[in-house]
């Protein structure tokens, strides 16, 4: 049948011939070549040669969430592993405001004042949130960012507290071998983050600030007692009393503290990163520590038992990670949980119950 459309009586609406679509495209757009990836050897080639650039990248792909960059970074890793290990890491830690930035950018001109290198990196759990701009932000440590001698790195942003705490521990080894001799690990003094630094570190130091209340509340004792050094910032103007009425009391909660593992005692300095004021004897503080623990071994011996505690710490991630990441698991996981939550199952049963389908989809 005729469509009424093509009656001339027809009164009704009709589609006119429409305008032809311009390309999606804009054809006068050069379009952007990615950059090819770099190989493994190129990668450790120029990081061996302290190529800033190079080892910019490798960060990155350590970072990245990527398979074929993950594979790469793996290889680089492993090939910069031998000329790694030979510098001071130093973990520093405190609350926002209590000064890390001002304070890592006049301790990181101090230590480069004898040459050699600083990297300043940084574990932030919470940058999943803010996207990693919280630490290492370069905009706050203005004199470190602009010294050639100096690589800062802000946390890597995605993942658990542990996924993130092992990318800088892969980044120290690339530092490391691009003759960085000097590592700085910061975090912000609030959580579970310090005891992964405290896995990554030599020395360990706790930045704190006078005249906030009583000066032992709101901190974790367990912070604590894993810092080599208490250094209690701002102690200028009118803070300088405060200042040294919270050392006498640090260093009398310290006497409680059971002796540490290295037999390094705990000090407890004051200190203006303002006005560079006793800058100089806390990094005669930590020479001592290191003369100290390079004589009765504890240096090696530790350093040991952190590469042990990262080969378990990365084979837990990556069981998690696989067991997690299963498509199967993950549904199962729901039903289970529902069952759980419902009385319907016990804890117990349900684990047992997604572990098997787990473990028969492995052939376990
Ligand atoms: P962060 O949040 O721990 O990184 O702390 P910042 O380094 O950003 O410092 C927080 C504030 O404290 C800033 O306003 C600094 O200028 C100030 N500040 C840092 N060090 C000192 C110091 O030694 N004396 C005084 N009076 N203020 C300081």
């Amino acid at each position: 049948m005729e469509h009424p459309e093509n009656d001339s009586q027809y009164t009704g609406l009709t589609v006119n011939n429409g305008v032809a679509q311009p390309p999606i495209v804009n054809p006068y757009l050069v379009k952007k070549r990615r950059k090819a990836l770099p190989t493994a050897s190129e990668l450790v080639e120029g990081i061996l040669k302290g190529d800033v650039t190079m080892l910019s990248r490798a960060v990155t792909m350590v970072e990245s969430l990527a398979h074929d960059h993950y594979a790469i970074a793996q290889e680089v890793i492993e090939k910069c592993l031998p000329y790694s290990g030979n510098s001071r890491r130093i973990g520093i830690t405190g609350v926002p405001g209590a000064g890390k930035s001002t304070s890592i950018d006049v301790f990181g001109l101090h230590v480069l004042r004898d040459g050699g290198k600083l990297a300043v990196l940084a574990i932030d759990p919470s940058s999943e949130r803010t996207k990693g701009s919280i630490l290492g932000d370069k905009t706050r440590m203005e004199k470190l960012a602009v010294h050639p001698n100096a690589f800062i790195r802000p946390s890597p942003s995605a993942g658990s507290l542990g996924g993130v705490a092992r990318k800088t521990r892969e980044t120290i080894v690339l530092c490391e071998a691009a003759g960085y001799n000097n590592i700085f690990v910061e975090t912000v003094g609030v959580g579970q983050s310090e005891t992964a630094v405290h896995s990554m570190v030599d020395f360990f130091l706790l930045l704190q600030i006078a005249g906030a209340g009583d000066e032992l509340q709101g901190i974790k004792r367990g912070i604590m007692e894993m810092a080599d050094a208490i250094v209690i910032n701002k102690a200028d103007g009118d803070n300088v009393g405060p200042a040294q009425l919270a050392q006498a009391q640090y260093r009398s909660a310290l006497h409680l503290f059971p002796p540490t593992a290295s037999g390094w005692k705990p000090e407890v300095l004051t200190y203006s990163a303002y006005y560079e004021k006793g800058i100089a004897e806390i990094w005669e503080m930590i020479d001592r520590y290191f003369a100290f623990v390079k004589e009765n071994g504890y240096f090696e011996e530790k350093r040991k038992e952190q590469a042990r505690w990262w080969m378990y710490e990365s084979i837990d991630e990556q069981l998690r990670k696989h067991f997690y990441d299963n498509p199967v698991i993950e549904k199962r996981l729901q039903i289970c949980e529902n069952e759980v939550l419902h009385n319907r199952m016990s804890s117990f049963a349900a684990a047992a119950d997604v572990l098997k389908v787990y473990f028969n989809q492995n052939n376990l």
